[in-house]
């Protein structure tokens, strides 16, 4: 399914400081004196291509410091006048639109507990209606590529052109290095659905640490995301939200040096060597399919048998042995346990829905089931 969006491409209504594109600045405004100096730091960088800041915080749990609301715009405003960065502020309401535009913040987003609720959404997009603003739009907290594209949908349906997703990464209840699982693939998805949707991706939010981003960021790079979102703190060990993943300005400096930018159009010899090795892996892929496809002209024989027999399609011993066997014949050639075992766990659940079929072959009213492992 491709997106159908009316995009304006970044570079048609943003110019980058420098390569990547670089959006910065503290997860909160603080106080006027936090905000502009920390701006000022960030602008004498030379790469930092827009000034963000959250005015109004939307914050888990209530109590904590939920932003320090419409006086933070004044000194958003005095912050740009003196750098002259444009800025970016996060909109949760008509209210903040309204608010945000009137103080002539240059570029809104909806952030990522916003993303997850289609009214709250559908009324950022009513308020943005007629107006022409960049927005920019997280992924939601939840890992839903829909509900990412549905809040695309509906602010594009306003008439907002200059749009971007936003990558943020997604919360898991698995215990990993992230505070927010990056799930790539999601956002690849995004980009294949969307083609000309531009990706930037926000190494703060999936980290939630310092000590990954320059990781991150990079792998966002490589993966052709146009533009990352840092914070920046003047002074992150004092920062009122999101102190253990904010950086200074310098240390920011120091993440975006060390990035490789890397070209994703290759000419002239690499463009040759690399076509023979795609071909290559296409030749393998054919018949990783013809292999497949052999294999599944097996298992129906087996589904046949099993009927004809009255034998259960699932041998749990059976699966077992596959499992071991394949597992560590998988680690002698070098491949990943973890992706041998993805692997074989599609194989095996696509074999017991085509054995279900064979089974169920003339009888009414049974349901079309989805692979489980997909
Ligand atoms: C933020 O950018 O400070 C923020 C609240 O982010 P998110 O919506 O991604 O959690
Ligand atoms: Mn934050």
């Amino acid at each position: 399914m491709k997106l159908e969006l009316n995009i304006q491409p970044l570079e048609s209504w943003i110019q980058a400081k420098s390569e990547p594109l670089l959006i910065a600045g503290p997860c909160s405004a603080e106080t006027e004196e936090q905000l502009v100096a920390t701006a000022h730091l960030l602008a004498q960088t030379g790469k930092v291509t827009a000034l963000r800041a959250g005015i109004w915080k939307p914050r888990t749990r209530p109590g904590e410091f939920e932003g320090i609301g419409s006086i933070g715009l004044e000194w958003l405003k005095r912050a740009k006048e003196e750098t002259g960065l444009p800025t970016a502020v996060e909109v949760a309401n008509a209210k903040h639109v309204e608010e945000a535009l009137k103080a002539g913040v240059d570029i809104l987003w909806v952030g990522a507990r916003s993303t997850v609720n289609p009214f709250t959404v559908q009324e950022i997009a009513d308020a943005l209606k007629g107006v022409d603003v960049p927005v920019m739009v997280k992924n939601p907290v939840n890992p839903d590529l829909s509900l990412w594209i549905g809040a695309l949908e509906r602010i594009n349906g306003a008439g907002i052109t200059k749009l971007v997703a936003i990558h943020r990464g997604f919360s898991s209840h698995e215990k990993s290095a992230f505070r927010n699982e990056p799930m790539w693939d999601l956002a690849i998805n995004l980009k294949t659905h969307a083609p000309n949707l531009p990706i930037i991706c926000d190494p703060s939010h999936i980290c939630g640490n310092r000590e990954l981003l320059g990781y991150v960021a990079q792998k966002a790079l490589d993966l052709d995301m146009q533009g990352l979102m840092i914070e920046s703190h003047i002074d992150p060990s004092v920062a009122w939200t999101d102190a253990k993943q904010q950086v200074t300005p310098a240390v920011l400096v120091e993440i975006i040096d060390r990035l490789t930018l890397r070209k994703p159009e290759l000419q002239g010899a690499a463009k040759d060597v690399l076509a023979e090795l795609r071909t290559q892996i296409d030749k393998l892929d054919d018949v990783v399919f013809q292999k497949m496809a052999e294999r599944m002209k097996i298992v129906e024989k087996i589904g046949n048998y099993k009927k004809e027999n009255d034998i259960t399609i699932l041998q749990v011993n059976r699966w077992d042995e596959i499992l071991n066997k394949r597992v560590a014949y998988a680690k002698a050639l070098n491949l990943s346990p973890e992706f041998a075992e993805k692997l074989l766990e599609l194989i095996h659940s696509e074999s017991i829905r085509k054995q279900t079929e064979i089974m169920n072959k003339g009888q009414e009213n049974q349901p079309q089931e989805k692979l489980t492992h997909a």
